[in-house]
């Protein structure tokens, strides 16, 4: 496979699909540029070899063409700021305009295009169909719209010598940009970016090669939207630490009194099946045995301590308890590969983010101890920023809904279009 440092780009255009999909304020000003950032490295290795970058991203959900609010020509002083060099921008991502721009490129420049989902043919949806289209009418549009996807996909394929996906957040879509494309590269010319490099081999030490024991910690509010990576992460972890508002549902299903705890009563068969099944592979499922309760849900409410199964009528719990804490905090530092998504309560609140708090600093100790430890989808990279455990862990995934895909045992189109 090819990867980025074996590639000389001097004299060669390439176009990177990167991952620009950042907050804009109401003045159309960045809110946070992490994910630009995270981009840098591989634009610069590019540039610094004498290639030229034709940037491609999408930017929010566009559903109808062109919006200004969606355009990219929003990033561009940013992205210049960022790589201390001009950047130029063309109004369109196909075309004789694109074509034009792209051929004028000199060694070292970059290029912009407009929001890829601009085009209906990026993610390969029919837009604009009547709310009251027949299924005929449905079907026709989605093969008319896949069949002008390819020749979308092969302009835009034309424009390089190489392609390059840094896109992780994106890689979970098998859109144009992010996997199609691919197809009219030789295996030479096409490659991940650093950061996409990064995240396929994180996601692989906790997926693949991995160092034992392995423990996973699975926080959040409803066991229904995490059935399939639990089901996933029975075949391959030794511990597993259901939390957060799961954690009622199988307190419930357990027998327990949950007072009005979140709880999901339609899925209490599943808690109960989930935990056989933990039996029969011999994985050690760790579930809370004590919560901090409340008697509203707020920050300020009344609090106090009550074991998971006996928890008054009125009262709710917003989080884990200190010996359910400890609890974890054990588990977690005996283990050599560590997987956190979902917080362990309303880490939202200050008075119930404790719990959370804890499972990051176990997560940071076990890594200092030599554990790999991969945060990633969503709540659990919020948790580690709010305290300020972002370096303590071996890797924090940028990929929210491309990670969960990926821990669910579903193969990412955007990394099987590189390595095949
Ligand atoms: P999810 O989006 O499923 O990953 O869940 C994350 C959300 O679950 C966060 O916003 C938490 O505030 C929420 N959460 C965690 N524990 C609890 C709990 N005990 N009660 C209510 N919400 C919770």
């Amino acid at each position: 496979m090819q990867t980025l440092d074996n590639f000389n780009f001097a004299g060669k255009k390439a176009f990177v699909r990167v991952d620009f999909n950042v907050p804009l304020d109401e003045n159309m000003n960045i809110t946070d540029d992490t994910r630009m950032r995270a981009a840098l490295p591989t634009l610069k290795k590019i540039i610094a070899d004498g290639g030229s970058v034709i940037v491609g991203s999408h930017l929010g959900r566009p559903k109808k063409g062109p919006e200004d609010k969606f355009s990219l020509k929003h990033i561009v002083a940013h992205l210049s700021e960022l790589l201390g060099q001009p950047v130029k921008f063309v109004g369109d991502s196909i075309g004789d305009e694109v074509k034009a721009a792209v051929a004028g490129l000199k060694p070292g420049e970059v290029l912009v295009l407009e929001n890829l989902r601009f085009y209906a043919e990026e993610e390969g949806k029919p837009r604009g169909l009547a709310e009251d289209a027949t299924d005929e009418e449905k079907a026709a549009a989605k093969k008319a719209v896949k069949a002008s996807q390819k020749e979308f996909t092969k302009e835009l394929a034309s424009l390089a010598d190489a392609y390059v996906n840094d896109a992780f957040g994106t890689a979970h879509r098998a859109h144009a940009s992010t996997a199609l494309i691919a197809d009219y590269f030789a295996p030479e010319n096409k490659m991940f970016g650093y950061l996409m490099e990064k995240e396929v081999k994180a996601v692989e030490k906790v997926m693949k090669d991995i160092n034992r024991p392995f423990t996973a910690i699975m926080g959040g509010s409803k066991v229904s939207s995490k059935i399939e990576i639990i089901e996933n992460l029975l075949n391959k972890v030794d511990n597993l630490i259901i939390t957060g508002g799961m954690t009622y549902t199988f307190a419930k299903a357990k027998g327990g009194k949950i007072g009005k705890s979140i709880c999901e009563d339609d899925r209490l068969g599943l808690a109960l099946e989930l935990l056989d099944k933990a039996k029969e592979k011999g994985v050690n499922l760790v579930l809370a045995v004590d919560a901090k309760i409340a008697d509203a849900f707020s920050n300020d409410a009344n609090t106090q301590y009550a074991p998971v199964n006996d928890i008054p009528d009125d009262w709710e719990a917003l989080d884990i308890g200190p010996k359910s804490m400890e609890i974890f905090a054990d588990v977690i530092k005996n283990s050599k590969t560590i997987l956190w998504n979902g917080p362990t309560g309303v880490f939202e609140f200050d008075n119930f983010s404790n719990g959370s708090r804890a499972v990051g600093e176990a997560i940071v100790e076990a890594t200092k101890n030599g554990a790999f430890s991969l945060v990633g989808g969503g709540d659990s990279v919020a948790c580690v920023n709010k305290f300020g455990l972002a370096n303590g862990v071996s890797y924090v995934s940028t990929g929210g809904g491309a990670l969960l895909e990926a821990i669910e045992g579903k193969e990412l189109p955007g990394i099987k279009a590189i390595q095949g």
